[in-house]
């Protein structure tokens, strides 16, 4: 079993490493941490995860065939979201048989955020990977004993929804919910604590503080000038978003979740996103399950090892990905992530590919759609014509046809394939969920 005073034991803390002993071992330490996490943990998870029973039953592998790192990657067979909510419901067990321990060990249920689906109850014990890799993370962006932080979450797999973890670095958190309407709280506390670091921003809030300091007058700069980090998730960042946020002399710290089993975050030096692998398992998969080598586009595939109550084992998360395990340059020696869209979002046009990040750098750069609401509609993954629905701002747009011509333009410029552009309010748009949420690919 993996120890809480294992999990939790922190070495000397050097000036960017929040667990100078963890963050930076050489790999075949890492690897054979990762063999003996496995060892101890898989006949625990086959005897209890009814989930986990049933597919390695099936693909006729049990815990004694698994004697390495080789054996898991060549043998394990793979979950995904839905396996797990198939389970659910075949059997009525709302943890979707991935959860080990009996309901006295659940000490908080959270939910997946439902990005591709219904969102799932995810049970936490006591110690929480999620947990470990933000105090990492926040060490590393500036935050130290006796700082205030702000805490503004939204739904992370039940991950962070509790606070008392933030002791173990000597922070305060500000707790806030992870809301536009909140931002005069946010303000105030900006004002009021001078916190180090600000966790974290996503488009809804960027955009909201925009609009704050066009209308206030206020100085970003002046009130943000005790952040020394801030991060930011939900979407990849835009050009635009980047370029706005230097502007206030905030550094924004990229953050995503590792497939659910501990959250991500970019370093000082802002390449690439570090993947814990003290915590998970990282592997790059192409669509037959073969890993892929180091800067090729693969699926991001991860396997809890420090997760005690609901390990998730090789489970595909349908992230398309990068990954390099060379050093990183602030002393890491962890994998590095590249998120680059979901696996379900890959469309071709005119037998070129699309991806919506590249679109909504085009989008973006117009005061009409600024807010970068759009939407890639097609009916299949290969298409003839590029339709975008793109969201304007009627009362920034002086002719929405002229607006239509214009962006019609640009994108056929930019991928060189016809185009049609589709414009709704972002009123319209903003009906299918907050910003983040709005499906960038959809059917119709
Ligand atoms: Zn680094």
């Amino acid at each position: 079993m993996v120890e809480a005073a294992e999990i939790k034991s922190f070495t000397l803390r050097a000036p960017d490493h929040f667990d100078p002993h963890a963050e930076t071992m050489p790999r075949h330490e890492i690897e054979a941490l990762q063999t003996r996490r496995l060892e101890e943990l898989l006949p625990r998870v086959y005897a209890h995860s009814a989930l986990i029973r049933r597919v390695w039953d099936a693909a006729g592998v049990s815990p004694e065939d698994i004697n390495s790192l080789a054996d898991f990657k060549a043998r394990v067979p793979f979950i995904d979201k839905d396996a797990i909510r198939a389970h659910r419901d075949r059997f009525g067990d709302p943890y979707g048989g991935i959860r080990i321990v009996d309901d006295s060990a659940v000490e908080t249920v959270g939910f997946t955020s439902g990005t591709t689906g219904d969102p799932t109850p995810v049970p936490n014990g006591i110690t929480n990977a999620v947990e470990v890799s933000h105090l990492r993370e926040l060490w590393h962006s500036g935050g130290r004993p006796g700082d205030y932080i702000v805490h503004m979450m939204f739904t992370f797999r039940g991950g962070q929804s509790r606070n008392n973890f933030y002791n173990a670095a000597g922070l305060t958190p500000i707790m806030i919910p992870h809301n536009p309407t909140e931002l005069p709280f946010l303000i105030q506390a900006l004002k009021t604590y001078r916190p180090s670091v600000l966790y974290m921003l996503s488009t809804p809030l960027l955009i909201a503080l925009e609009q704050y300091f066009e209308k206030t007058g206020d100085d970003p700069r002046e009130i943000f000038n005790s952040v020394k980090g801030a991060s930011f998730g939900g979407e990849p960042l835009s050009p635009r978003f980047a370029a706005l946020v230097k502007d206030w002399g905030l550094e924004l710290f990229e953050h995503s979740s590792l497939g659910d089993v501990s959250g991500m975050t970019e370093c000082s030096a802002h390449d690439g996103m570090h993947g814990w692998e003290d915590l998970a398992l990282v592997e790059c998969l192409d669509d037959a399950g073969h890993e892929v080598s180091d800067g090729e586009l693969g699926e991001l595939t991860v396997t809890s090892l420090a997760d005690p109550v609901a390990p998730l084992i090789r489970y595909r998360t349908e992230d398309l990905v990068r990954v390099n395990r060379a050093p990183c340059v602030c002393g890491r020696t962890h994998v590095r992530i590249w998120p680059v869209g979901r696996k379900g979002d890959r469309t071709t046009v005119q037998g070129k590919p699309v991806l919506p990040r590249d679109i909504q750098k085009l989008v973006e750069r117009h005061r009409e759609t600024r807010a970068s609401l759009f939407q890639i509609v097609r009916p299949k993954p290969e298409m003839e014509v590029l339709h975008v629905r793109a969201g304007y701002d009627p009362e920034a747009t002086a002719d929405a046809s002229e607006l239509a011509a214009r962006l019609t333009a640009e994108l056929g410029t930019a991928f060189e394939v016809s185009v049609r552009v589709e414009l709704v309010s972002n009123a319209e748009l903003l009906k299918l969920g907050p910003p983040q949420k709005i499906p960038r690919v959809t059917k119709q």
